[in-house]
């Protein structure tokens, strides 16, 4: 216990500066704007997860049964010679659906939107909903919006395009969207197989999660009030359910979140964000770059295939190509915005999101985050290495190479996690936290350097008994004296003193009595000169001053001062016996007594001789 108080005490400071340290980073955490600090450390965190998706991207293997059909620049220009202008009429896509669905895919989604109000032309729909009514594994898509009830009147959508969600966890906030663009009435008569596409954006204008279920109220026709909110299932969800009961017979009869905020789909576990989105595990570049990505072919070969196939030539497609396939069809072409950025390309077709989001669910590898304690220990963990490298490490460049490697290893290990696991670790928070300790650390260290150098230079320089200078000390000094005088052409002295009768002093009072009268003395001389002068202990009773800056006629004087100073007061040996000191002194003044530290002490000591001839107790002089 007392070594432990002892530990405390001689560690008072290095406790202290510690504490005002953390004290400081509380402070600059409690003055940072915190929204702010939140917004700059998720938007950082986000780029870690850029960064872990483009190193694990290249080792994913996308399902080649997923197939995109895409609207590209080379299609589009050829169905605008063709039709004029966008959008093409409907009888195009009843077409191309006729062509796929003959060759019996599993499924057909067009990401794609049949709006109501465009380009209506009645033989042409008519086409289109005769394909979603005869073809009922065709999927289609509905997109929300805020637009203003002044703009356009919120459309009531049938509740046969809704989905019944049991939500058993507290904190899910889907998306609430009170507007929709409205598709074609016919198609939602013909069909419940549609689901919205709504992607919004990171705070960066990236398109990381995608929500899974978005609510939109049921209104009441009539005035448009909220009867209740209804969930809607994003397109690929939708389709997803249906493949998981008719090809794993998953049985999946209502859509459950747990408390956990996972969406159940069968032995799937789809993880949630607050706002219900599910983060997606990218695929790297689109297929359109890489060949490892997802299978493209372009709308244009489809159509000169079904043309071909009318005229009996031969078709660009090969015969089986979509059998079995879950086929997508979308737009490629900038002008139909419909290009996103994520975070393994910059030039994303939308509709690979969701190609994207159904292969992550059928190999059950969507990103989930850490749970918050796992993130602190993990960062606390961190931190302590970093701690580790500077207090357990003597070299400053041995820290701070250690220091690089343990982040650049952590980095390497979140994306390992992430591959393995599908995890997403927290990188920017342990990082942070794990530079403030190092740097935290460092200066810890350094000030208890510090006090250990203060401490040991204190033992190296100065006398135990009187706490003067020594004479090491005083040689050192002297000579940086000389040539600090020579350089700027002044001059300074030298005072030597000697306590007079001091053996007789020490015969009779003993030698305790000595060193009290010893200390008396250095502490006396100290008091009679300037703070920028030195006093050392030359050796036995002998002591010396630099007076810095000084002529010998100052000198001499303030050498005399000295020397009554000490003689006119009585010494207190004890309460009841008070003795009477005496000293003599010799003074020697650079350049003119002597230019080197022996001719200098040399003459001083001359002069103290004479001192003593003379009878002592005064400032001896040689002619
Ligand atoms: P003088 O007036 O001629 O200088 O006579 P002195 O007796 O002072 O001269 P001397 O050099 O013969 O004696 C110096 C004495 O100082 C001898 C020694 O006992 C004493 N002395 C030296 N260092 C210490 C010390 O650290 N403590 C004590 N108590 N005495 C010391
Ligand atoms: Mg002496
Ligand atoms: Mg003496």
């Amino acid at each position: 216990m007392k070594k432990y108080f002892n530990f405390l005490h001689r560690h008072r400071y290095d406790i202290f500066f510690s504490a005002v340290l953390f004290g400081f980073l509380l402070i600059i955490f409690w003055v940072l704007p915190k929204e702010q600090t939140k917004n700059i450390i998720n938007i950082l965190e986000n780029k870690t997860f850029d960064i872990r998706q483009n190193i694990i991207a290249k080792d994913k293997k996308v399902n080649k049964d997923i197939v995109i059909v895409s609207v590209d620049d080379p299609s589009y220009e050829y169905l605008l010679e063709k039709y004029g202008d966008w959008p093409i009429p409907r009888s195009v896509y009843a077409q191309i659906l006729e062509y796929i669905q003959n060759q019996k895919p599993k499924y057909v989604a067009f990401d794609l939107l049949f709006v109501k109000s465009l380009n209506r032309i009645p033989e042409s729909d008519k086409s289109l909903i005769e394909g979603f009514t005869k073809y009922t594994n065709t999927y289609t898509a509905l997109n929300f919006d805020d637009y203003s009830f002044e703009l356009r009147k919120p459309p009531v959508i049938d509740k046969k395009i809704s989905t019944e969600i049991l939500i058993n966890s507290n904190n899910i906030r889907p998306y609430k969207y009170l507007n929709c663009r409205m598709i074609m009435e016919e198609i939602i008569q013909a069909t419940d197989k549609i689901g919205h596409i709504n992607t919004p954006k990171s705070d960066d204008g990236f398109i990381r999660a995608i929500p899974v279920f978005v609510s939109y109220p049921r209104y009441n026709p009539n005035d448009l009030s909220e009867i209740k909110n209804d969930y809607y299932l994003y397109m690929t969800i939708k389709l997803a359910v249906d493949y998981l009961n008719k090809y794993e017979n998953a049985n999946i009869k209502t859509i459950v979140v747990d408390e956990n905020n996972n969406l159940i789909l069968g032995n799937r576990k789809i993880p949630l964000t607050e706002k219900a989105e599910t983060i997606l595990n990218w695929y790297g570049a689109s297929g359109l770059e890489n060949k490892n990505s997802f299978k493209y072919i372009s709308f244009w070969e489809i159509l000169k295939s079904v043309e071909a196939k009318k005229n009996g030539t031969k078709e660009i497609i090969p015969q089986d190509f979509f059998k079995n396939k879950i086929v997508y069809i979308g737009t490629n072409v900038f002008s139909l915005s419909d290009i996103k950025t994520v975070p393994t390309s910059k030039y994303l077709p939308g509709v690979e999101i969701h190609a994207t989001l159904l292969n992550n669910i059928l190999d059950n590898n969507l990103i989930h985050k850490a749970a918050f304690p796992y993130n602190i220990f993990i960062s606390i963990l961190i931190a302590a290495a970093a701690a580790f490298t500077v207090f357990k490490i003597r070299s400053v460049y041995v820290s701070i190479t250690l220091f690089t490697i343990l982040i650049f290893s952590y980095l390497y290990f979140s994306a390992f996690i992430m591959a393995k696991y599908n995890v997403w670790v927290w990188v920017v928070i342990p990082v942070i936290l794990s530079i403030f300790v190092f740097i935290g650390a460092f200066i810890i260290k350094y000030l208890l350097k510090s006090r250990d150098f203060e401490y040991t230079y204190k033992l190296a320089t100065t006398d135990g008994l009187t706490e003067l200078y020594n004479h090491r000390f005083f040689q050192e000094q002297l000579r940086a004296k000389i040539k600090q005088a020579e350089k700027l052409n002044n001059s300074f002295s030298l005072i030597l003193i000697d306590i007079d009768f001091f053996k007789k002093f020490n015969d009779k009072y003993g030698h305790q009595a000595g060193d009290a009268v010893l200390k008396h003395v250095a502490s006396t001389l100290k008091k009679c000169v300037r703070t920028e002068d030195m006093v050392c202990r030359y050796g036995g009773e002998e002591m010396t001053i630099i007076l810095n800056n000084m002529t010998k006629e100052f000198s001499v004087k303030t050498a005399q001062k000295i020397c009554e100073t000490i003689a006119s007061k009585e010494y207190e040996l004890t309460p009841e016996l008070a003795v009477n000191i005496t000293i003599s002194l010799g003074v020697a003044a650079y350049p003119d007594n002597g230019k080197t530290p022996a001719e200098l002490i040399e003459y001083a000591d001359k002069c103290l001789y004479k001192a003593k001839e003379n009878g002592r107790n005064q400032v001896g002089f040689i002619e």
